[in-house]
């Protein structure tokens, strides 16, 4: 029997406000332990915590961003659990009433032929259960020698989980669709998406059944997947190993399991038998949270363009394929850089080749981010412009293009004091290449009696005695005409 992966992901994104979302303490990254704190985010009795107004602001975007109705009223609720990085015993979140539910995203996602290339690009939709806003909780540190502190700086950051449907259907899925919040976050600017510190957690919900069935298996949940690479790892494993069990006869345990990269497997956490029962019940401290229509309408018009409403454009506008307006749209300054630099040259398609070319590899050499870039998109038209008019190589466009990026310099400045003309005088090559050819007449009786493959070897000589600066195309046809028998 054949089966089929089930697969949905709630997602917890640290929203970017300055202040924590019930109390003003400072959301700030590396503070001192504990420095960002007060009574409210302590836990301290008779603190009462009062919303952050910018906190609700980013969280509709979100879910206006994901297709979902805003509800006009929702409502905060205790959810009780023990921890000691949990001051008040309990978190602030939302329940039975979330801020948004019911909508949906489309996107770009593929298939993975073996470990390699993603192929069958084509578009699916997605469902959104809800999005909701909550409070982060502190963390924990387990020193070595068995003591255990606690920095509660993190004790009431802002953070929005986004709950998926059951829609996902491979690993790979998974990964687009992860990116692909990614993206509309930071093109939302609500987060910073950086899941190493933490900014954005991934929580997956797998179960397998027979290809056909219409019903759900009985899932399992992979908690904290910090990485697109453990998310995908992590389903893989745990796909298989439920397959594996099935086959075997056995039947899957609903539990909650963790990922251990080093042994790179997949391992029970706890049952459902050990589960929280969270005992919700309505924030009692907080009023339910009203939306008027206007204040949406609002926020509304703050959206910026999203990727996928940006790579469509991008197709439309520059005749890139899906694929390459995928890859351009995949970060905002990026597109914006191509947008302008598209612009100014009106060669949309030379600005894509360089981009995904050289200048991709420098960005990723240096580690530097396109939009703190020394070389402006009007620059890079200009180096272009040269190149087209045959003013330089393709070769020593590269050689400038580097030099634009240490010196900050523009292409023709660049061109002009360091003599990288190329040279397309006929006249000037035609005297070069008639010395090349005297000197080597073995190499010119080789050449008219049918070695053709010689012909490299004459341009190889002209553009060793030009420094590479001879027009390769006008070479080719003088060194043809002159060696015609
Ligand atoms: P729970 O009550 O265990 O929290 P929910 O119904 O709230 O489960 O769903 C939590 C997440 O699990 C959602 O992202 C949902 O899409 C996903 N999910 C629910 N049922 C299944 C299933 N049978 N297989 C895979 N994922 C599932
Ligand atoms: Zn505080
Ligand atoms: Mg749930």
């Amino acid at each position: 029997m054949e089966f089929e992966p089930v697969i949905g992901l709630e997602v917890h994104a640290q929203l970017l406000t300055q202040s924590k979302i019930f109390c003003s303490c400072s959301t700030r990254f590396g503070a001192r332990p504990n420095f960002n704190t007060c009574p409210v985010c302590l836990g301290l009795p008779g603190a009462l915590p009062v919303l952050n107004e910018a906190a609700v602001t980013m969280a509709i975007k979100a879910g206006l961003a994901l297709g979902c109705r805003i509800n006009s009223q929702s409502v905060f609720a205790r959810k009780n659990y023990f921890y000691p990085d949990l001051p008040k015993g309990y978190q602030i979140s939302q329940y039975d009433r979330p801020l948004a539910e019911r909508g949906a995203v489309t996107l770009l996602t593929g298939e993975r032929q073996g470990t390699g290339n993603i192929v069958n690009y084509r578009q699916k939709k997605f469902g959104i259960t809800r999005v909701h806003l909550e409070e982060d909780a502190g963390k924990s540190i387990h020193a070595t020698g068995g003591d255990t502190y606690v920095n509660l700086n993190r004790s009431g950051v802002p953070l929005i989980e986004i709950v998926s449907e059951p829609d996902l259907r491979s690993s790979q899925e998974a990964y687009d669709f992860m990116t692909y919040l990614r993206r509309t976050l930071l093109y939302l600017e609500i987060c910073d998406g950086n899941m190493e510190e933490g900014s954005l957690r991934c929580d997956a919900n797998v179960s397998i059944r027979p290809i056909g069935s219409s019903v759900f298996g009985t899932k399992t949940e992979i908690k904290n997947l910090n990485s697109f690479r453990f998310l995908q790892k992590a389903l893989d494993y745990e796909i298989e190993r439920q397959v594996d069990v099935i086959r075997r006869g056995g039947i899957v345990v609903q539990e909650t399991r963790l990922w251990d990269e080093q042994a790179q497997k997949t391992f029970a956490m706890r049952s459902k038998e050990e589960a929280h029962d969270y005992r919700y019940f309505p924030e009692p401290d907080l009023l339910p949270l009203t939306i008027s229509s206007e204040h949406l309408e609002t926020i509304r018009r703050e959206i910026p363009e999203l990727p996928e409403q940006k790579r469509e454009r991008l197709v439309s506008t520059y005749k890139l394929t899906d694929e390459e307006a995928f890859s351009v749209a995949q970060n905002k300054a990026f597109a914006d850089y191509f947008e302008d630099a598209a612009k100014a040259s009106g060669n949309p398609r030379a600005v894509f080749n360089w981009m995904m070319g050289d200048w991709m590899r420098i960005l990723k050499r240096d580690e530097r981010d396109i939009s703190e870039s020394p070389v402006s998109p009007e620059r890079l038209a200009g180096l272009l412009a040269l190149l087209d008019q045959g003013t330089v190589s393709s070769k020593m466009a590269k050689d400038v293009f580097e030099r634009m990026y240490q010196t900050g310099l523009e292409a023709e400045k660049i061109v002009l004091q360091e003599g990288m003309q190329q040279i397309s005088n006929s006249a000037q090559l035609e005297v070069l290449i008639d010395g090349i050819l005297q000197s080597n007449p073995r190499e010119v009786e080789a050449y008219k009696s049918g070695k053709q493959g010689l012909l490299a070897f004459f341009v190889g000589q002209v553009m060793k005695e030009t420094r590479g600066q001879a027009n390769p195309k006008l070479v080719n046809q003088l060194l043809k005409a002159k060696l015609q028998p």
